[in-house]
């Protein structure tokens, strides 16, 4: 049993806080098979034998009751819950992104409110011609790419659903948070082991790599494809050529009208941009407020925490979290500094000079539409404001700073008509009204929650139903009983 006493959660911090000052908290500098001397389950150095080992997984599972299979899950979320500190301590640690408090309540979210073996259901089909019966099988090994923004969250998340189901799966993490998600890994499989099940469940690598994502995506072994993590990913494995499911980058934009109640809309896009940094791919990126109300929003925001700074100021802040990269097709594009993302608004401001007190929680800022600020996915406290005169205009050009990503969106109203208006033409797959973005991941809303968000596939919140196959079994002329 594996909770951390307070001494030894100081030692491992003050170990990682060594690393990191050391300069060494690059990929690569953390030690992905062990965890305080304890040898990590289910990491291998060769993702052929890491599929090997989830095919082995895949038909324990299969062999299993669902009451077996949902006993593995029960323990998931108990030990998830018991090591959500733990777990939100070496995230943030290992990647220098968002926030342990955040983080914890995210694995929480998780263990709590991912559907299990219950979001499996089987339908039938009675008639003259007898019965049908459709029921929702496993794929068989799933191969999982996972993000640095979410790592032990998604690795997490992914095993509920996908054991849940009846599949194997093997991850090919993050290499930014390979430390944080091969401790979920770990964890899975200690949950599995408790519970009767197999000892490895569920495998990851030692050192994930393009090449190993590659092996994953062509091994015959492999029946689906979940991808998690930004448009470069998803595309490689809708490429693949097997069933693939993606869950890409957002940029979620909000509208603020003036039938909203302003203060309110104020605290809740603060909290919901600032939770865990920014990091989740649904939280507020970019806001759209009617001309009459702005500056009372503003007013609000900054009363919320957050920091409005001048537009010179902005375009340095730009400068600094937006680097130029060289693309493949020797084009020069921005991209956001991964020494920037999820990092404290303190931090940023740090950056062009401005010090603030730890109070400061976001970075606000006037901008025009084509301001990078809003037209990246920056993943940071930076919230850039546009001023709009109308609802005809601020949904044309939310809509445009979406980039037809048909990921989340947010509207704080009181007028139906432009409520229903913004949320079929934006056509996301999250649209939340009146509240924080999180509320969209059943973090004070309705509803099951995902770290999976698949928009480009259509599977939306996903939940161990979309990691399953229908088959269909007919008996001709016969049991039906009425
Ligand atoms: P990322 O795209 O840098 O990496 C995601 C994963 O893909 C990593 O494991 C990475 O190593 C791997 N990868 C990248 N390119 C690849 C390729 N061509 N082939 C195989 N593997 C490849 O993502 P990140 O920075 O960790 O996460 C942030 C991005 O992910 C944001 O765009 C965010 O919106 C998105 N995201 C989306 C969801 C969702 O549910 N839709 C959830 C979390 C993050």
């Amino acid at each position: 049993m594996a909770v951390m006493t307070e001494k030894e959660i100081k030692s491992i911090v003050e170990k990682v806080l060594g690393v990191m000052a050391s300069g060494e908290a690059e990929a690569g500098a953390w030690d992905s098979t062990q965890y305080n001397g304890r040898k990590l389950v289910g990491i291998f150095s060769d993702m052929n034998e890491a599929i090997d080992a989830a095919n082995r997984a895949y038909k324990a599972v299969r062999a299993m009751s669902v009451e077996q299979r949902q006993k593995i899950i029960d323990e998931i979320r108990r030990l998830t819950r018991e090591e959500a500190l733990t777990m939100a301590k070496i995230g943030v640690a290992e990647t220098g992104m968002g926030k342990v408090e955040h983080k914890r309540l995210k694995h929480i979210l998780v263990a709590d409110k991912t559907p299990g073996t219950e979001d499996i259901t089987a339908s039938a089909k009675t008639g003259d011609s007898g019965l049908t019966l459709i029921e929702a099988a496993p794929f068989g090994v799933v191969g999982a790419i996972t993000p640095s923004t979410n790592p032990s969250e998604t690795v997490i998340c992914n095993s509920i659903g996908m054991i849940a189901a009846g599949n194997g799966v093997v991850f090919n993490p993050h290499p930014n948070a390979i430390a944080t998600s091969n401790y979920a890994v770990d964890l899975v499989n200690r949950a599995s082991k408790n519970a009767g099940g197999p000892e490895i469940i569920v495998c990851s690598m030692d050192k994930p790599t393009m090449d190993s994502a590659a092996i994953m995506q062509s091994h015959p072994l492999i029946k689906l494809l979940v991808c998690t993590g930004g448009p470069g990913v998803v595309k490689a494995v809708l490429s693949s050529g097997k069933k693939a499911i993606g869950a890409g980058a957002g940029n979620p934009p909000v509208i603020v009208d003036d039938t909203a109640d302003i203060a309110k809309a104020a605290k809740d896009i603060i909290d919901g941009c600032t939770f865990d940094n920014n990091l989740p791919c649904i939280a507020e990126k970019e806001v759209f407020a009617f001309r009459n109300i702005a500056d009372e929003l503003i007013a609000g925001m900054k009363k919320a925490g957050a920091y409005l700074i001048n537009a010179e100021q902005a375009d340095a802040l730009s400068k600094v979290v937006l680097v130029e990269k060289t693309n493949k097709a020797g084009k020069t594009v921005k991209t956001v500094s991964r020494d920037c993302v999820g990092r404290d608004a303190k931090v940023l401001l740090a950056k062009i000079g401005i010090e603030v007190s730890d109070d400061i929680r976001c970075v606000i800022c006037e901008t025009g539409f084509e301001h990078d600020f809003v037209q990246h996915e920056l993943m940071m406290p930076i919230l850039p404001i546009v001023r709009v005169n109308d609802i005809d205009e601020a949904i044309t050009l939310a809509v445009k700073a979406e980039h037809g990503n048909r990921h989340t969106a947010h509207m704080h109203s009181k007028n139906i008509d432009n409520l229903s208006r913004f949320a079929r033409e934006v056509e996301t797959t999250i649209f939340v009204k009146n509240a924080p973005s999180y509320a969209g991941i059943g973090f004070g809303g309705e509803g099951h929650t995902t770290f999976t968000i698949a928009g480009p596939t259509g599977e939306g919140i996903t939940s161990a139903r979309s990691f399953t196959r229908q088959r269909r079994c007919v008996m001709a002329d016969s049991f039906r009983i009425i």
